[in-house]
C-alpha cells in the first residue's frame, strides 16, 4: 500500500484537527516494531530517521532503504523522513533512495543563511516531490540552548514559511528535546496563534517530555505532526533490561530484542489512537 505522501497524511490531519505521529528508527527494530504498532490500530505513521542515526550506522543507505522496504510492505500508510538533517549532501543521497520527506535543520544558522540554505533544499526536494519540514529557531535542548526558554514569533514564522517555501513548520513551543520525563507542557495560546497565522502544518518535536493530556491539548491547539523518540527508546530499553536481569546467561540477541520491539509497538499503538483522536 502507501500511495500517502509525507505531506498527505499532514494536510488531512490538519484538515481534521487530529495529529500524525512520526517515530524515531534507530535499529531495524524499531521500523518493525513502530510498522506493526501501527498496523494493529490500523492508522498511518511516519518513521523517522535522523542524521544522528546514520551517523550511528555510518551510512545513510542499509538504515533508509530497510526502512523503506517495511513501509512499503505495510497494510496502512507509511512514509519515511530524514529528521534533522544539516547535510545538503545527506538530504540528496536521501532523495535518491527515495525517501518521502525532509526535514531539514538549519536553525543554528544565522536568520538570512537559515533562509538562503534552506529555499537550496526546498527546491532540490521540490524537484523529487519530497516536501521539506524546516526549523525556525531551535527546539530547546540541543547544543545547550536553554530547555523551556525558546519559543517561535507567530509573524516570524509566515515570514519565514513565505521567504523558503518549506511545506511544514517545526516550532518551539516550550517542549524540549530528549527528555525522560513526560513532565513538560506546551505554551497552548501561542499555539493557537501560530496555527491560525502560518499556512502549512505545524510540528512538535521533543513530545516525548509531554504527558498524554499535553499531547492532546497540543493538538487540538493546532499542531499536526507529533515527533515521538526517547519516550519509546526508553520503553524498549526497560523490557530489554528486564529480560537481561531475568536471564543474565542470555547469549541470543533475539531473545530480548524482542522484548524491546514488543514494548516499542504497543506503546505505538496507544501513542497513535490518541494523537489521531
Ligand atoms: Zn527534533
Amino acid at each position: 500500500m502507501n500511495t500517502s505522501t509525507t505531506i498527505d497524511l499532514l494536510t488531512a490531519a490538519r484538515l481534521s484537527h487530529s495529529g500524525v505521529g512520526a517515530f524515531n528508527v534507530v535499529l531495524l527494530e524499531h521500523a518493525e516494531g513502530i510498522v506493526a504498532g501501527a498496523e494493529n490500530v490500523g492508522l498511518p505513521v511516519i518513521l523517522q530517521i535522523s542524521e544522528n542515526c546514520i551517523r550511528y550506522h555510518g551510512d545513510l543507505a542499509p538504515i533508509v532503504l530497510a526502512t523503506l522496504r517495511i513501509a512499503r510492505a505495510a497494510s496502512v500508510p507509511v512514509t519515511v523522513h530524514l529528521d534533522h538533517i544539516e547535510s545538503g549532501a545527506l538530504v540528496r543521497q536521501g532523495l535518491a533512495l527515495g525517501v518521502d520527506s525532509v526535514m531539514f535543520d538549519a536553525s543554528k544558522l544565522p536568520y538570512n543563511e537559515n533562509v538562503a540554505t534552506t529555499r537550496e533544499i526546498v527546491a532540490a526536494c521540490h524537484s523529487f516531490g519530497v516536501p521539506v519540514e524546516a526549523e525556525l529557531g531551535e527546539v530547546g535542548g540541543k547544543d545547550g540552548v536553554h530547555a523551556f526558554g525558546v519559543r517561535t514569533d507567530p509573524d516570524d514564522a509566515v515570514r519565514f514559511v513565505d521567504q523558503t517555501g518549506v511545506d511544514s513548520l517545526a516550532v518551539a513551543v516550550g517542549s524540549s528535546h530528549a527528555m525522560t520525563t513526560r513532565v513538560a507542557s506546551v505554551d497552548l495560546d501561542l499555539i493557537r496563534r501560530l496555527s491560525s497565522a502560518v499556512p502549512v502544518p505545524l510540528v512538535l518535536h521533543g513530545s516525548s517530555g509531554l504527558p498524554d493530556d499535553q499531547l492532546v491539548a497540543a493538538i487540538a491547539a493546532g499542531m499536526t505532526k507529533i515527533n515521538i523518540s526517547t519516550h519509546l527508546n526508553g520503553l524498549f530499553t526497560g523490557a530489554v533490561r528486564a529480560v537481561l536481569q531475568e536471564k543474565p546467561l542470555e547469549t541470543d540477541p533475539r531473545t530480548f530484542v524482542t522484548a524491546g520491539r514488543a514494548a516499542l509497538s504497543a506503546e505505538v499503538g496507544r501513542l497513535l489512537r490518541l494523537i489521531n483522536g
